[in-house]
């Protein structure tokens, strides 16, 4: 046991990339400071002291959804009592309120369930009038899912429907829908979305085209630990081909109002050590994020010290993830993330979603 972690240290500080077994033995050792100090050194590595942060805003177009995956209390069926589906005009009004209430957003962050009746071109639209109305914003839209269920609602290869929507104003992709990437899970938590082959397939050309996109994984429901490891591997074979990922985002199942509601929320144990062995096993991805509305404020504040670099944003409001019961606010201030960033030493960096940097508050804002 000592022995193969001595050899895990020395890979890390050779910066060496570590094997399927040595993820394994990571996840299922309680060391969890050693794990943590591993991490904050390929980290720190990476960003050195700076943890970023942006000012975003979250769109759910609708809730109503084809796919039911048990794994959700978002989606519904329409003639549910909380059913929505917002006209085009509702979303760009959100938007020009969150520009009015947020002149320094950078970014529009848009999800949705799977609508059995909007086209595609609902949805390219709406792409289209806010891009046209607000230039400056970057609109991080629509997961792999959501991109393989345009496709086939609309007879469009995933080439097609990525490039209709880049030429409408997408400026990227979230990491959603990954949940995790292997069949015999996805079979029981959502059998009827994007197969793992097909969320892959979205995201490579999504970068063969210039997309960047971020991926996420949802832990601590049905998978194993060795499907959660081959999950990061999978991920780190697809950016060793295209490089087009630009964060990985582990985060909690949350089992509230789910078809999976008798599974036990993850401890904040297992969570810091989720998050400090994905820093670990993907060497090539260049930000790990902990999101704080699924993670909660406080571990997402002590993940800093296990190798997280990334906090997400403001949010502001978010649906998907309180339907599940997430006990966190729906958004949160600029002024408190970076008070929660600075507390543990580090410096809050705001960025813009290509994690260009928008201001650094080195102190001299003080
Ligand atoms: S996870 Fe997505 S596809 Fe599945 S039911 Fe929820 S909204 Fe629909």
């Amino acid at each position: 046991m000592e022995d193969h972690f001595l050899s895990i240290e020395q890979k890390v500080s050779a910066g060496e990339r570590l094997t399927r077994e040595d993820g394994l033995f990571l996840l299922n050792s309680n060391e969890l400071l050693r794990i943590g100090t591993l991490a904050r050194l390929v980290k720190q590595r990476k960003t050195g002291n700076k943890v970023y942060f942006n000012v975003n805003r979250h769109i759910n177009l609708t809730n109503i959804c084809l796919s039911r995956c048990k794994l959700c209390a978002f989606g519904c069926d329409a003639d549910a009592s909380q059913a929505y589906v917002m006209e085009p005009e509702t979303a760009l009004s959100i938007a020009r309120q969150a520009v009015i209430d947020s002149p320094e957003m950078t970014e529009l962050h848009i999800v949705s369930a799977l609508h059995p009746d909007k086209p595609f071109t609902y949805y390219a639209d709406i792409i289209k009038q806010i891009h046209l109305e607000f230039p400056q914003l970057h609109l991080k839209a629509f997961t792999a899912v959501e991109i393989a269920h345009f496709a086939k609602i609309a007879n469009l290869s995933i080439r097609e429907v990525l490039t209709v929507l880049k030429d409408a104003g997408l400026g990227s992709m979230p990491g959603g829908g990954a949940e995790i990437l292997n069949d015999r899970v996805r079979q029981i938590l959502c059998p009827d979305k994007a197969s793992a082959a097909e969320w892959l397939e979205v995201a490579r050309t999504a970068h063969q085209l210039g997309i960047r996109s971020n991926a996420t994984m949802l832990y601590g429901h049905v998978e194993t630990h060795e499907e959660r490891i081959d999950h990061l591997l999978t991920l780190r074979t697809l950016q060793d081909e295209t490089g087009g990922f630009q964060a990985f985002i582990p985060f909690p199942f949350h089992p509230d109002n789910t078809g999976l509601s008798d599974i036990k929320r993850t401890t904040a144990w297992e969570d810091l050590k989720m998050l400090a062995v994905s820093r670990l096993m993907l060497d090539n991805f260049d930000h790990v994020k902990a999101f704080w509305i699924m993670l909660t404020i406080p571990i997402a504040q002590i993940s800093l010290g296990f190798g997280i670099d990334d906090l997400d944003g403001t949010v502001v409001e978010e649906k998907i993830l309180h339907a599940a019961g997430a006990k966190t606010a729906t958004g949160i201030s600029k002024q408190d993330i970076i008070a929660y960033i600075r507390e543990t030493g580090n410096i809050p960096v705001e960025r813009d979603t290509l994690y260009h940097e928008v201001k650094v508050y080195d102190g001299s804002d003080l």
